[in-house]
């Protein structure tokens, strides 16, 4: 017998059953049948013999030494016994043993480590607060369009980036990881499930999809929808922001519009391709609408499919032409007076809570040509900076034709360079100059 025993019991009977389970011939085959020892007892069920086995002994199997210290391995039934000497596969039981008290220690400590790094997190979050009265026009689009989403969590409680996946047809995510990165939307950790934060080499680390994130309260109002409807009242006044954010959301509709085009035709475009469509489209959005651009998406990927067909193509070289062919199509356009077909939006593919927001709040949607939306942005511009940058034009304008008409515009350009060399402003620099 390769396996030894070790009896935990002295009725013989037992003893005498531990055995017969154990007992093998020279070639390690088993005498009999664990069938054959049933009935013994009240045990009929041949499927119950090796638990009893195991409460009458220990059984050390001598083929197998301990991976880590080399000593006995005990196992637990006939199918664990090996038939020639080797290594065991897992540690013995006080190796084992030893090991997850270790890894249960090195455990412990990490997470004490993570606690300490989490409460220093949690307390600046605690903290932090916003005044959402003057929050930049972008952030609040993108804040009532999350609202939208994740109701009434954002008022009260906390929410995941997953959870905000129809913030927008395309790559959501980012429209909040851009929050995040901004401290518009802080972590609370302590509201995140276990496992969430973790150290590597010795730096803190977190799963970006098991983030709890949360909205700071407002410096007056604090957090609710009382607070929230602060933001109902927001006058919009910064054009750029605004159309910033238009841009990076119809990019995304135009380009979901093109990847599921390409699905259809098992077209794969590469990030590099993908990242030079973006260009272009977002470029082409300051003239055209989404609704157009789809009507050119739609055009680059059929060609791209029947092009694949032809003799000397391939697929990956007919897809490969797609970013060049949209840059195309689109100069044409732009010499040849536009874009003329537009598509509608396919029944799957959602406007998201921000198109939802851009619609309701300014009327603007796939169909709103690039050119009306900058329009339409300039046009919240308060009165104010409008006559400010007027004048400021105007006075530039001015000061360069006195200088140039004037008898010495050598000696005014230096006047005007003394001012500034003085500290002065561009703007009043030219005013000092103009007064002499
Ligand atoms: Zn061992």
């Amino acid at each position: 017998m390769a396996v030894r025993l070790e009896f935990l019991t002295q009725d013989s009977e037992e003893r005498a059953l531990a055995m017969r389970y154990w007992a093998t011939d020279e070639e390690g085959a088993y005498l009999e049948r664990v069938a054959d020892l049933v009935p013994f007892r009240e045990i009929v069920q041949s499927g119950q013999i090796a638990k009893q086995v195991r409460e009458y002994c220990l059984a050390f199997d001598e083929n197998q030494s301990c991976c880590l210290c080399g000593g006995e391995v005990r196992i637990n039934g006939r199918a664990e016994a090996k038939k020639v000497f080797q290594r065991s596969s897992t540690p013995c039981a006080p190796c084992a043993e030893l090991q997850n008290r270790k890894r249960a220690e090195q455990a412990a400590l990490e997470q004490a480590e993570i606690s300490k790094r989490l409460a220093y997190k949690m307390e600046r979050s605690a903290a932090a607060t916003l005044d959402y009265t003057s929050l930049p026009d972008n952030v609040v689009l993108l804040i009532l369009a999350i609202n939208a989403v994740v109701a009434p969590r954002l008022a009260h409680g906390t929410f995941g980036i997953a959870d905000c996946d129809d913030l927008a047809p395309l790559n959501a995510d980012k429209f909040v990881k851009q929050l995040c990165k901004d401290e518009y939307l802080l972590e609370d950790p302590g509201a995140a499930k276990a496992g969430t934060y973790f150290l590597q080499n010795g730096e803190l680390w977190h799963k970006t999809y098991q983030l709890e994130l949360f909205l700071p309260p407002d410096k007056t109002h604090g957090r609710g929808i009382g607070a929230l409807g602060l933001l109902d009242e927001h006058r919009f006044t910064d054009p750029d922001s605004l159309f910033n954010l238009w841009l990076d959301y119809a990019v995304a509709d135009v380009l979901r519009y093109l990847l599921d085009q390409c699905n259809i035709y098992s077209h794969d475009l590469e990030d590099e391709a993908i990242e030079k469509i973006t260009s272009t489209v977002r470029h082409g959005l300051q003239t055209y609408s989404v609704a157009q651009l789809w009507s050119v998406m739609w055009k680059v990927v059929k060609d791209a499919a029947s092009l694949a067909n032809r003799e000397y193509y391939n697929r990956p070289k007919a897809v490969a032409t797609i970013p060049n062919k949209i840059r195309k199509l689109l100069e044409v356009a732009d010499q040849q007076g536009g874009i003329q077909r537009s598509w509608d939006r396919p029944e799957h593919h959602l406007a998201g809570s921000l198109g939802m927001v851009f619609s309701n709040l300014f009327d603007i949607d796939e169909y709103s040509q690039g050119s009306h939306v900058i329009e339409l942005f300039n046009r919240l511009r308060p009165p104010a900076q409008v006559e400010t940058e007027h004048n400021l034009q105007s006075l530039a304008e001015a000061f360069m034709r006195s200088a140039s008409n004037g008898p010495d515009p050598w000696s005014a350009m230096e006047h005007f360079a003394d001012k500034i060399r003085a500290g002065l402003t561009t703007e009043d620099a030219l005013m000092e100059a103009f007064g002499q």
